[in-house]
């Protein structure tokens, strides 16, 4: 499935020309190839964007190599730190290559190089990192809907918890449940059910339109949404948006108590996250909304909000 000739994006950071030049052309061609002059610049444009494969000197003015493989395998955040490292490098010490090793790197190409020996290691290289984001993408996604999965969201409402917290920032979550999707099952059958929950995926996400939100499934028929720097009246509003757009889709049910269509429940709940509370609290909070919303008749959403105790 991996050839290792998909298009890929490489960084080569050396601050002499003619090495550029020379890595340039052990490089597949069809890859997208930058350069940086300087570990100052190299460390900028990873700040920007994601790279396949860096290509990295030790010795350069300014920042060396080893500084900045540090740095990049230091940073949070998806863009830095699993970016495969090379060091190609003239000094050829195995002290050097060690501690280059040590700080991450996949690889360590001593100067001068042999042109056919490094072109391979970069193929060999690239497709490893193609396989790790293939293996990383499906260990994040629902294998039926395609949208994130449970896993993905407890990691980011931990990520976006903690992060909350430092920014004095304020986050809202939603929980949807399917209406009487268990008759729906019985009487459609569970293919048909697969398709309805599809559809119901692919509505929410439409839905949602700032790329800080995340849409996952969260178990069976039940999806969740976390909507960081949100507010109760801008969760409420979303929430009852998705209700709308599943109402619309009219995917006839036949068996529901609601209507004669497919529905959604939905709780949300607002808080300020904080040391004295927890995700987990967020989560029982917005669950007791959605249990309230189904007890008051479904197809309907209820919200609420963290109160400070005084
Ligand atoms: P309520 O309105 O109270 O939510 O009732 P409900 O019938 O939707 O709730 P219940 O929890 O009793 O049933 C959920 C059903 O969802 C049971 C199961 O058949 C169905 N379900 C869960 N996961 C899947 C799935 O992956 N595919 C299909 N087709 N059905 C699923
Ligand atoms: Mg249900
Ligand atoms: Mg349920």
């Amino acid at each position: 499935m991996f050839t290792g000739e998909e298009r890929s994006a490489i960084l080569i950071v050396d601050d002499e020309a003619a090495n550029i030049r020379a890595l340039t052309q052990a490089i597949d061609p069809g890859h997208e190839v930058l350069f940086a002059t300087s570990g100052e610049k190299a460390l900028e444009m990873v700040a920007k964007r994601t790279f396949d494969l860096i290509l990295l000197d030790i010795t350069m003015p300014g920042l060396d190599g080893f500084e900045v493989c540090r740095q990049i395998k230091s940073s949070v955040g998806p863009l830095c730190g699993e970016i495969p490292i090379i060091f190609v490098t003239a000094s050829i010490t195995e002290e050097d290559e060690t501690r280059g090793l040590e700080l991450g790197a996949v690889d360590y190409i001593a100067k001068p190089f042999h042109s056919a020996i490094v072109k391979m290691r970069i193929r060999n290289h690239l497709k490893t990192k193609k396989q790790c984001d293939y293996l990383a993408h499906l260990s994040s996604k629902d294998g039926l809907t395609g949208i994130n999965n449970r896993r993905l969201f407890d990691e980011e409402l931990a990520r976006e918890w903690s992060r909350s917290v430092r920014a004095q920032s304020s986050l809202s979550l939603i929980m949807i449940d399917i209406d009487c999707f268990k008759p729906y099952n019985d009487h459609y059958g569970h293919a048909e059910g697969d398709v309805c929950l599809k559809r119901v995926a692919e509505t929410l996400n439409s839905v949602m339109v700032r790329s800080t939100d995340l849409l996952a499934r969260y178990g069976g028929e039940e999806f969740v949404c976390l909507l960081p720097e949100t507010n109760c009246e801008g969760a409420r509003l979303t929430g009852e948006k998705m209700r709308q757009a599943i109402d619309k889709l009219n995917i006839p049910h036949a068996h529901s108590i609601t209507t004669d269509h497919i529905t959604i429940s939905v709780g949300t709940f607002h808080i300020h996250p904080s040391r004295q509370t927890t995700p987990l609290e967020l989560i029982e909070k917005t669950d007791q909304n959605l249990y309230r919303a189904k007890k008051e008749g479904r197809n309907r959403v209820v919200s609420s909000e963290f109160v400070e105790r005084s």
